[in-house]
């Protein structure tokens, strides 16, 4: 660990270390909350009532892992005087130094595990960035607290080949761990240069966590990320452009269900599509006991069911993660994992008679894992950015 680390900051880092959180909106918290196993899981809660129910939850089950993200990043764009905010029923709040502590110590006191900075959104480097994503670091490191995470929701565009060594830099300067978003219009990922600059980052960077995201948790993880947090919605698997207004993630009235074999996100109507002439695939999930997969209507029962179905499925392959050893073991399982789902999407194809597209994700992830940043390649980034 570097240098500086002190008592309370090591305690962090083990409550983050390979667990995955489950991010989830307030009003659909208890309906996952029994599928969240507590030794290797948790909650990441959004929206108004966070606050109430965390407290709630935690009094009733003081051993299970539950934070708050409220979502500062969807509403403002950070500047380097107003880098953290807040959003409430009276309007917006910039907060300086003395107002983040109050409202991380707010966290605490409703029994947040641990705090989460409400970082407001970090456009492109090109776009002003730098100064911003400097100026959030520096506030969060005059912080004298060892039980926060600092959130670093930023545009897809840090994660090109130009951007990552300055963010990595940045990240491994902060006193406390980080929980990294990335933006985008759809799938982060499937822009230029992304997924392989998260791969990057991830193993340059021992304190990072993968937040607000999909599969690419497992990647993240897979490559020595700390932990992560996978969206229930589709809106809280990847960061959104700030809007005035904008929620915490809300309820999408289709159900869309986790197929662990393809490791993709579908929607039913797609599945039901694809099965229409033959058997259609079944899950032997907590939820699902043998029942097909096609079988969610769009009835609210079948949303929480499609629900609960994902975060089940989410948490069996995130079981076999954790029951690798991190490094070259976990690479392998994670590489298996994407072979196997070729040969899925293929089998797929075969079995139905329709073109079952491998996703563009799925085939970057399958490509060989790039090195680490090496520390030159920082220090002439450092040069770039002269003395800060
Ligand atoms: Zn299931």
């Amino acid at each position: 660990m570097g240098a500086g680390t002190g008592d309370g900051i090591e305690g962090i880092d083990e409550l983050l270390r390979d667990r995955l959180l489950i991010m989830v909106n307030d009003r659909s918290a208890i309906d996952v909350l029994p599928y969240v196993p507590p030794r290797t899981g948790g909650l990441v809660l959004t929206g108004a009532a966070a606050p109430v129910r965390c407290r709630e939850i935690r009094n009733a089950l003081a051993e299970t892992v539950v934070v708050m993200d409220y979502g500062s990043h969807t509403q403002r764009i950070a500047t380097p005087d107003a880098a953290f905010g807040l959003g409430s029923g009276q309007g917006w709040r910039n907060l300086d130094v003395t107002g983040l502590d109050e409202i991380l110590d707010g966290q605490r006191d409703n029994k947040a595990s641990y705090a989460v900075t409400p970082t407001c959104f970090i456009p492109a480097d090109e776009a002003g960035g730098a100064s911003v994503l400097s100026a959030v670091i520096g506030q969060a490191n005059q912080l004298r607290r060892e039980d926060t995470v600092v959130l670093l929701p930023c545009s897809w565009r840090w994660l090109r080949r130009s951007s990552v060594p300055l963010l990595a830099q940045q990240i491994r300067a902060c006193r406390h761990p980080v929980a990294l978003i990335m933006q985008a219009y759809g799938d982060p990922l499937e822009r230029a240069q992304a997924a392989e600059g998260l791969r990057q980052l991830c193993r340059s960077c021992p304190r990072l966590v993968l937040w607000r995201t999909d599969l690419a948790a497992f990647d993240a993880m897979a490559h020595g990320a700390l932990g992560a947090a996978v969206g229930v919605s589709a809106v809280l698997r990847h960061g959104v452009a700030p809007q005035p207004g904008n929620g915490g993630g809300g309820h999408k009235p289709h159900p869309v269900v986790l197929i662990r074999r393809l490791l993709r996100y579908h929607r039913v109507a797609t599945l039901q599509d694809w099965f229409a002439h033959v058997d259609p695939w079944t899950c032997d999930c907590a939820v699902c006991k043998g029942a097909p997969l096609t079988r969610f209507t769009d009835r609210n029962a079948d949303v929480v069911a499609a629900l609960q179905h994902s975060v089940c499925e989410l948490y069996a392959l995130h079981e076999e993660l954790d029951a690798t050893l991190a490094g070259d073991e976990r690479i392998g399982w994670w590489r298996q994992q994407l072979a196997d789902a070729w040969e899925y999407h293929r089998l797929l194809a075969t079995q139905t008679g329709t073109e079952v597209p491998f996703p563009k994700v799925l085939q970057a992830w399958r490509h060989q894992s790039p090195v680490a940043l090496t520390t030159s390649e920082e220090q002439q980034d450092q040069e770039r950015s002269g003395p800060s």
